[in-house]
C-alpha cells in the first residue's frame, strides 16, 4: 500500500508515531513533517485538546474523529481516561448524538439493514470489510436510552457499546460490527426533519418486522458461524423479550437491557448484603417500574436466592413485588399482564401508589426502574428507614434528570442510613460529618466482561447461570476498603482487571455446562483472559 493510504486507514495509522525506518519502507517520506513521537505525546496531546472543548458533544465529535483516524490511539485513550471518557463515548453524551446524528456525522459508521434489503441481507453482511466478527451489537433504535424512538439515529448506540467492549473488555476492535436495523421510526420530528438519515416510514410491525429480523438472525448465523455473540440493545420490551425468547435457544443471544442491568444490579446487592449483614433470602423488595429492566433484575434476585437457599423458583419470586404504571402488580391483574409480568403477580389486593405499597409490603429494597424522575419521595424514602436499619434504594432510572431521586436526598432523608446506588453517576454526599460515595450501577461494568467470557471460551449459548458468575465476580472485587465508603461497586479505573475476572467466571460457567467449544479448557482462565485482550499500543511495521 502506498505511504499516503497508509495514513487514511485508521487500523495502521501512527500519525507522527511512524519511526524513520517506517517512514522509508512505506513511502511516507514528506508526506509526514520531520519530527517523531511515542504513542505517549500523542496521547498526553489529545486529552489536553480534548479537555479544551466545554461542550460534551464536541468531546464526542472529537473522539469520533480520532477513532476513525487513529484507533489505536482511539483506544489508548479510552482505556487509560476511562472515568472521563467513558461519559462521553457513552451515556449520557451518546444520546444526544443520536439525536443529532443526521447532522453531525461525516462517514458513517457500521452496517444499516432496512427493509429495502429485504430478502439481500446476506448481501449487506458480505459488503462489511471484515469477516471474522466476534460481536455484533444491534439495535432498531425504538428505545434509545431514556431517549424514546431514534430511528435509524440509534446506531451511535451499538458504536459506542462495541468502543467499551474493546476498550474495556479487549475485544479486538476488528471483531466488532455495530448494526442497525432500520424499519421506520415513528419518531414525528424526524419523519419531518429533512436531515433525517433513515427510511421515511412508520415503523414496519408483526410479520413485516419478524421476516426482516429472522432473515437478519439467520444470516449472520450462517455467515459468521455459531459462536458470534449478538447483543440486542435498546428494543423497545415488547419485542426484546420476544426476540430473546425466540433466538435464546438457536444462537448466541444476549440483551443488555434485560440482562446486563440484571447482572450488575444483582452484583451491587451482593455487596450490600455484606454491608447490611442480611442475606437476599432476608429481604423484601420492591420495584418501581416492570419493564425490560425491573422483571430482568428480579428474575435473577430470584434466581440467586433459589440458588442460595435451595428454595424453588416460584417461592423465591414470591419475595419480590412489582409496581408498574397501572399500581402493584397482583394476581387479579393477571389476565391483562404483558407475559413478562406474569411471574410477578402474587396474592396481595390491588394497591395504587409507592407509598402505600411500600406501607403495605415494609420492604428492605428498594429499585427504581420505571424512567420516571423524582419518585422517590422525602416521604418514600422516610418510609424505607422506618422499617430497616440499612434500607437498600437503587435510583437506575436514567439520563440524571430520571433519576428517582439524587444521593443527597437518599442520604439525607434515611439520616446517613441508606445503602445507595444509582444508574447516573452522582459525586460523594457530606452527611454529619461523615462522606459516602454513591456506587452507579452502569453496565458496562458487566457486558465487557461477559462478552470476553463468551468469546474465549467459545460459548454458543448464554445461560442464565452465566449471569450469576459475572454478577459474584463483580462482586468479589470489592474490597473492605470500598465497602468502608460505601461503595457498592468498585472503581471504573481497574475496569479491564475486573473484566478478566467476570470473563474468566463466565467461562468457567461455560465450561461447566457444557456450552463452551474452544478446548482444551486454559488453566488458568483469569490469565487467559488478560492475554486474550486487545492491546493500543502500535506494532512496528517493517
Ligand atoms: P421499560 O421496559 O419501558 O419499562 C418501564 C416500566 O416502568 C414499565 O413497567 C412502566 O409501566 C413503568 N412505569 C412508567 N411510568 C411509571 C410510573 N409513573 N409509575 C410506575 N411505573 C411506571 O424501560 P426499561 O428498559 O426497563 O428502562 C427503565 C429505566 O431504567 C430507564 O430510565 C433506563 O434508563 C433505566 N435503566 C438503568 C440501567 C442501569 O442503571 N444500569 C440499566 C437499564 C435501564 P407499564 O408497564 O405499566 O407501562
Ligand atoms: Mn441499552
Amino acid at each position: 500500500a502506498s505511504g499516503y493510504s497508509l495514513l487514511r486507514d485508521p487500523h495502521y495509522n501512527k500519525g507522527l508515531a511512524f519511526t524513520e525506518r517506517e517512514r522509508d519502507a512505506h513511502y511516507l517520506r514528506g508526506l509526514l513533517p520531520p519530527t517523531v513521537i511515542s504513542q505517549d505525546i500523542q496521547a498526553k496531546k489529545m486529552i489536553h485538546n480534548i479537555r479544551q472543548y466545554q461542550v460534551p458533544l464536541q468531546k464526542y465529535m472529537a473522539m469520533m474523529d480520532l477513532q476513525e483516524m487513529n484507533e489505536k490511539l482511539f483506544y489508548r485513550l479510552l482505556i487509560d481516561n476511562v472515568e472521563e471518557l467513558l461519559p462521553v463515548v457513552y451515556t449520557p453524551t451518546v444520546g444526544e448524538a443520536c439525536q443529532k446524528y443526521g447532522s453531525i456525522f461525516r462517514r458513517p459508521q457500521g452496517l444499516f439493514i432496512s427493509l429495502k434489503e429485504k430478502g439481500k441481507v446476506l448481501e449487506v453482511l458480505k459488503n462489511w470489510p471484515e469477516r471474522h466478527i466476534q460481536v455484533i451489537v444491534v439495535t432498531d433504535g425504538e428505545r434509545i436510552l431514556g431517549l424514546g424512538d431514534l430511528g435509524c439515529q440509534g446506531m451511535g448506540i451499538p458504536v459506542g457499546k462495541l468502543s467499551l467492549y474493546t476498550a474495556l473488555g479487549g475485544i479486538r476492535p476488528s471483531a466488532c460490527l455495530p448494526i442497525t436495523i432500520d424499519v421506520g421510526t415513528n419518531n414525528e420530528a424526524l419523519l419531518n426533519d429533512e436531515f433525517y438519515i433513515g427510511l421515511r416510514q412508520r415503523r414496519a410491525t408483526g410479520q413485516e418486522y419478524a421476516e426482516l429480523m429472522h432473515e437478519f438472525m439467520t444470516a449472520v448465523k450462517q455467515f459468521y458461524g455459531e459462536r458470534v455473540l449478538i447483543q440486542f440493545e435498546d428494543f423497545a420490551n415488547h419485542n426484546a423479550f420476544d426476540l430473546l425468547a425466540k433466538y435464546g435457544s438457536t444462537h448466541l443471544v444476549f440483551n443488555d437491557d434485560i440482562q446486563g442491568t440484571a447482572s450488575v444490579v444483582l452484583a451491587g446487592l451482593l455487596t450490600a448484603q455484606k454491608l447490611a449483614g442480611k442475606t437476599l433470602a432476608d429481604q423484601t423488595f420492591l420495584f418501581l417500574g416492570a419493564g425490560e429492566a425491573g422483571t430482568g433484575i428480579a428474575e435473577l434476585i430470584a434466581l440467586e436466592i433459589s440458588k442460595q437457599t435451595n428454595m424453588p423458583l416460584e417461592e423465591a419470586r414470591k419475595k419480590i413485588w412489582l409496581v408498574d404504571s397501572k399500581g402493584l402488580i397482583v394476581k387479579s391483574r393477571m389476565e391483562s399482564l404483558q407475559h413478562f409480568k406474569k411471574p410477578w403477580a402474587h396474592e396481595h389486593e390491588p394497591i395504587k401508589g409507592l407509598l402505600n405499597a411500600i406501607n403495605s409490603l415494609k420492604p428492605t429494597v428498594l429499585i427504581g426502574s420505571s424512567g420516571v424522575g423524582r419518585t422517590f419521595t422525602k416521604e418514600v424514602v422516610e418510609a424505607m428507614a422506618t422499617y430497616s436499619e440499612r434500607p437498600v434504594i437503587l435510583a437506575l432510572s436514567n439520563p440524571t434528570s430520571q433519576s428517582e431521586c439524587t444521593a443527597e436526598e437518599a442520604y439525607t432523608w434515611s439520616q446517613g442510613r441508606a445503602i445507595f446506588a444509582s444508574g447516573s453517576p452522582f459525586p460523594p454526599v457530606e452527611f454529619e460529618g461523615k462522606t459516602f460515595t454513591p456506587g452507579q450501577a452502569n453496565n458496562a461494568y458487566i457486558f465487557p466482561g461477559f462478552g470476553l467470557g463468551l468469546i474465549m471460551s467459545g460459548a454458543i449459548r448464554v445461560h442464565d447461570d452465566m449471569l450469576l458468575a459475572a454478577s459474584e465476580a463483580l462482586a468479589s472485587q470489592v474490597t473492605e476498603e470500598h465497602f468502608a465508603k460505601g461503595l457498592l461497586y468498585p472503581p471504573f479505573k481497574t475496569i479491564r482487571k475486573i473484566s478478566a475476572h467476570i470473563a474468566a467466571n463466565v467461562a468457567t460457567k461455560a465450561y461447566e455446562l457444557g456450552l463452551a467449544t474452544r478446548l482444551p479448557q486454559p488453566a488458568n482462565l483469569v490469565k487467559y483472559a488478560e492475554s486474550c485482550m486487545y492491546s493500543p499500543a502500535y506494532r512496528s511495521y517493517r
